[in-house]
């Protein structure tokens, strides 16, 4: 393993790959989830087998070698791991004395209707929860993810308890084909939802064939992806709305592939600039730690970096 300088970047050339020394690192604790979205990118054809030991291992490991500087917690739904405050604590542990500036947990939100769960992840080394929440009609909402989801009423709650224990609460939006896939219905959404959370991220529904999911998600996010075209067009002329909408004190995000862009310049410029895919050259900002312990750079436990 080496360590090496391109530019501005300082990375360790792990085998082939280039990894940035200042690294964001995602936590998939569980690819299992309660909820069952036709899109959702964690349905593999085979999902990794948890090994706990490795998995405690590696992530010791990462931060030996990397300087971690953001975590996300992802699934699944990472809150139905039965292992999600034990590891919660093992993180606590790893992250102390480190410059870890954001633990941030991703979730469909269901489990933190529970007071007691909500209360011990406030009292964890999480600061931030993204929400994930597709329509701001509940009826809608459950239908896309085939279940229960938080009420308006739950989700203010939510908001409420976070915000008194100096935390942040972010809302994520999938924008695509009969989805918020006009101006009007992205406005719907934040009038709806401002007051429930620090800020809401509209991101585009992408394909998901480079990301190994099952056939059935292949087929539908195909289908109803916008293209680059229409979702830079549809973003663009958002971003002349929101004038008005940031009057809430929100700050409303737009996602494109790798990063939130707040709207300071023309949302197209920004769009513009990001490219689709890696290539092997380029310096590799996030790595993935899956249940089984293997690092990732993709969406998939199968390409592995050993760090070890
Ligand atoms: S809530 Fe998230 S993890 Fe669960 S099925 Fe939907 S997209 Fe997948």
């Amino acid at each position: 393993m080496n360590t090496e300088t391109t530019q501005k970047v300082v990375y360790k050339q792990i085998g082939k790959y280039s990894v940035s020394n200042e690294l964001f690192l995602d936590l998939i604790f569980t690819e299992k989830c309660q909820c069952n979205c036709k899109f959702c990118i964690a349905k593999t054809p085979e999902y990794a087998e948890e090994n706990f030991e490795r998995w405690k291992k590696n992530l010791y490991k990462t931060f030996e070698v990397f300087d971690v500087r953001n975590i996300v917690i992802l699934g699944g739904e990472s809150t139905i791991d039965k292992r999600f405050f034990e590891k919660l604590d093992i993180l606590k542990d790893v992250i102390k004395d480190k410059n870890v500036s954001n633990v941030i947990l991703t979730t469909n939100g269901i489990v933190l209707r529970n007071k007691t769960f909500l209360t011990k992840v406030i009292n964890s080394c999480i600061n931030t929860i993204n929400i994930s929440y597709m329509h701001y009609d509940k009826k809608i909402n459950d239908l896309i993810f085939q279940a229960n989801t938080l009420s308006k009423e739950e989700l203010k709650e939510i908001y409420k308890t976070l915000c008194e224990n100096d935390m942040t609460m972010r809302l994520n939006v999938n924008v695509y084909k009969n989805n918020l896939d006009t101006v009007e219905e992205m406005q719907n959404y934040v009038k709806n939802m401002a007051g429930l959370c620090n800020e809401i991220k509209f991101s585009p529904l992408m394909p998901t064939n480079m990301f190994n999911t099952v056939p059935e998600v292949i087929e539908y996010t195909n289908k109803v992806s916008l293209s680059k075209e229409e979702i830079t067009q549809l973003y663009d002329n958002f971003s002349k709305t929101c004038k008005i909408i940031s009057e809430n004190d929100n700050v409303f995000g737009l996602v494109n592939y790798k990063e939130v862009n707040i709207y300071e310049q023309s949302v197209i410029l920004k769009y513009a600039q990001v490219e689709d895919t890696y290539d092997l050259n380029t310096v590799i900002p996030t790595l993935k730690l899956y249940p089984n312990g293997n690092l990732s750079n993709e969406w998939s436990y199968l390409k592995h970096i050993d760090l070890i």
